[in-house]
């Protein structure tokens, strides 16, 4: 399996040079070293190195030091951050704690402080693909953790005792069905048991953590196989307990449950847009649930609206999403009608084109309305919609108290824009308005 060199990031190169010129070790590792030998274009490109944090600093000007607990270095390329950690360890293991004995015992970890070797960090990481680390000048692969094999073999496999790693991070169950949807790898047997065994302890994790992670999970063009392993886990039961019931309703065969499956491809299929907000995501999944009458101009059904909330409310509730992004999924669900094609339209399009969710509403649009009626050619609709909106931006460039509200996201140890625009909505400007082809 050869690394195309051309594939990886210059400035990342030219961070590793430079730790290398003085004297440490410093390597890729991670997701973009895994990515780069399945011939997959990494998200991102993450740095390992023997240098700490200080000693970073002294020899990158365009650096920023993060985290409080766990300090790694921010190098600055324009927009784009190349982050660059410090080896560390297991700080269960660095304790001298090997996980045996009381079976109750509590393994979560809660610090993540340690400092280590190269072989250490690499076995303090999840699964033996992401524990890999390049070697830019040798041009070769460093594997203290039986990574390439599983590479080949397709294994998402759990570096050490499974039951112990995921009882650690019980967020790695959810990173697990993550890579295996996404990169259609297999389970290995002992992490699948692990997984049904501890799938209990995931809400012990910090809720933002976990939602995060779901929405990665439908955001990385395997939506569907996603939910179907996270069925097949019972992990859908467990964390969307009303959604999870209506999608496994009469054996899943009913109307609204093909409809998810239906809106899941969509998703995978990019109709969402690239990558779909945590809001749009939001009303995927709970709009087959929410019903077609949200998605037409239908005068016959009085207090719609209502409807469309009460529909909502508990679904969105069940699934302890933040109330921000549950409120803007809310208000894109009733958003849907106004969209649709009308003969009497409901209120003046000026009013909904200056809403700050109004692009993410016509990308419920367009992923959902044809969900329900497969002759919908949502383009049509979109297109009209950006005439107007240009329209309005022509007449009123800047409506004081209506600038669009700042999209932020939190993120677990700081704020980190990714190269080569990787997935998610933090911060970047909204996308132009086009119709985008089916
Ligand atoms: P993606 O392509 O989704 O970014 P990734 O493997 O790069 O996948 P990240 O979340 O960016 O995933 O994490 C970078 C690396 O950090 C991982 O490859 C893994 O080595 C390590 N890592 C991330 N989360 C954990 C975790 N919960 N436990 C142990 N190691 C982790
Ligand atoms: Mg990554």
């Amino acid at each position: 399996m050869p690394i195309h060199q051309d594939l990886i990031d210059a400035d990342a190169q030219k961070v590793i040079r430079r730790l290398v010129h003085a004297n440490h070790q410093a390597y890729l590792v991670g997701g973009c070293v895994r990515d780069l030998l399945l011939e997959r274009t990494p998200k991102d490109f993450d740095i390992a190195t023997s240098a700490t944090p200080q000693e970073i600093k002294t020899l990158f000007r365009n650096c920023r030091i993060i985290g409080r607990r766990f300090r790694l270095a921010h190098i600055f390329f324009g927009s784009k951050i190349i982050e660059t950690a410090t080896f560390r360890a297991n700080p269960r293991e660095a304790e001298g704690d090997d996980g045996d004995g009381d079976e109750s015992a509590d393994l979560l970890i809660r610090r993540d402080n340690v400092f280590g070797s190269a072989e250490e960090d690499a076995r303090r990481r999840d699964f033996t693909m992401n524990g890999l680390f390049y070697d830019l000048e040798a041009d070769q692969v460093i594997d203290y953790v039986g990574g390439l094999g599983d590479l080949v073999t397709r294994t998402v496999r759990t570096i050490g005792d499974a039951d112990i790693r995921f009882r650690e991070d019980p967020v790695r169950i959810l990173r697990a069905i993550k890579f295996a949807a996404r990169l259609d790898f297999q389970i290995e047997e002992s992490a699948w048991r692990a997984i049904t065994t501890h799938r209990g302890e995931i809400p012990k994790c910090a809720p933002p953590r976990v939602l995060e992670e779901i929405y990665r999970l439908l955001r990385g063009g395997a939506a569907r196989r996603s939910m179907e392993l996270l069925r097949d886990t019972g992990i859908l039961e467990l964390l969307m307990p009303g959604l999870s019931r209506l999608v496994l309703a009469e054996g899943g065969q009913t109307q609204a449950a093909r409809w998810w499956w239906k809106a899941l491809d969509r998703i995978d299929a990019g109709h969402a847009g690239k990558t779909p907000t945590n809001a749009v995501l939001l009303c995927a999944v709970i709009g087959p649930f929410v019903g077609a009458e949200a998605f037409r101009d239908d005068d016959g059904l009085r207090n719609v609206d209502e409807v469309i909330e009460d529909r909502a409310r508990p679904l969105l509730d069940g699934m302890r999403v933040s109330r921000r992004d549950s409120e803007r999924a809310r208000h894109m669900l009733l958003a849907q009608r106004r969209i649709a094609p009308s003969t009497r339209r409901r209120g003046r399009p000026n009013a909904l084109v200056r809403r700050d969710y109004f692009r993410e509403a016509l990308d419920v649009y367009r992923l959902l309305a044809p969900v329900f009626d497969p002759s919908i050619a949502p383009d049509e609709e979109i297109a009209r919609f950006s005439h107007t909106a240009q329209e309005a931006e022509r007449e009123e460039p800047s409506v004081e108290g209506e600038e669009p509200m700042q999209r932020r996201r939190r993120r677990r140890g700081g704020r980190k824009r990714r190269a080569a625009g990787g997935g998610g909505n933090g911060g970047a400007p909204p996308p132009p308005i086009a119709a985008q082809s089916e």
